[in-house]
């Protein structure tokens, strides 16, 4: 059985990353790792599927531990993704999708070269700021923060394999399905390929 393949999806707060995410829960080949955060549990949000909430005493004892494959600040509270997990899906075959930010996503690729880094984006900075206005979750100066945020994060797409537009959820859903499914591809030929030689 070949390892599974490794995928980071990034892009400003808004532009539609977690619902592309979620697409994937039901999906038998992929896992969604669940972060640690420090910041509090939204309403809406379940403990053990959207994250892990810590205190941040507990989080900083996890990265001594050396229990986290990454971790990063955004804004002012922790956030990173279990170690074990994720070697333990990819062992078994099973893609990981992990959904962070872009500090953690380089930190990721330094110790997995071949993780693929997604990055998502809105049609325009507009639509970014009306849809972080619809969706009421943040406080105005969260978002103002979070929009600063963004600045940063988009210098460093260029650097990402893949940018995909969400204008539409479905084709953005698509489009990451591809992404997948051709990496699988190109994992499968080069491996029937070493096999042979062995
Ligand atoms: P939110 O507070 O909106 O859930 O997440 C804020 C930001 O933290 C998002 O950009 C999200 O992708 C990122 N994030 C979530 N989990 C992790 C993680 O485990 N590590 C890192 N580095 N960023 C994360």
């Amino acid at each position: 059985m070949n390892r599974g393949n490794l995928f980071i999806i990034s892009g400003p707060s808004g532009a539609g990353k977690g619902t592309i995410c979620n697409h994937f829960l039901n999906d038998d080949d992929v896992y969604l790792s669940v972060s640690v955060t420090t910041r509090n549990k939204r309403n809406e949000e379940i403990e053990g599927v959207t994250y892990f909430y810590d205190t941040v005493e507990g989080f900083e004892r996890r990265i001594q531990d050396g229990k986290m494959l990454e971790w990063a600040k955004y804004g002012d509270n922790y956030y990173g993704t279990p170690k074990d997990i994720v070697e333990e899906k990819l062992n078994n075959g099973i893609n990981v999708i992990l959904e962070i930010e872009v500090q953690g996503a380089f930190k990721v690729k330094e110790q997995m070269n071949d993780a693929v880094m997604i990055f998502i984006v809105p049609p325009s900075m507009k639509e970014l700021y009306q849809r972080l206005l619809d969706r009421g979750r943040e406080s105005i100066g969260e978002i103002n923060k979070r929009i600063d945020i963004a600045k940063g994060e988009l210098k460093k797409a260029i650097y990402y394999d893949h940018i995909v537009v969400n204008d539409n959820l479905k084709d953005s859903v698509k489009k990451v399905r591809n992404i997948i499914d051709e990496r699988k591809e190109k994992t499968n030929l080069i491996s029937r390929l070493i096999e042979e030689l062995e």
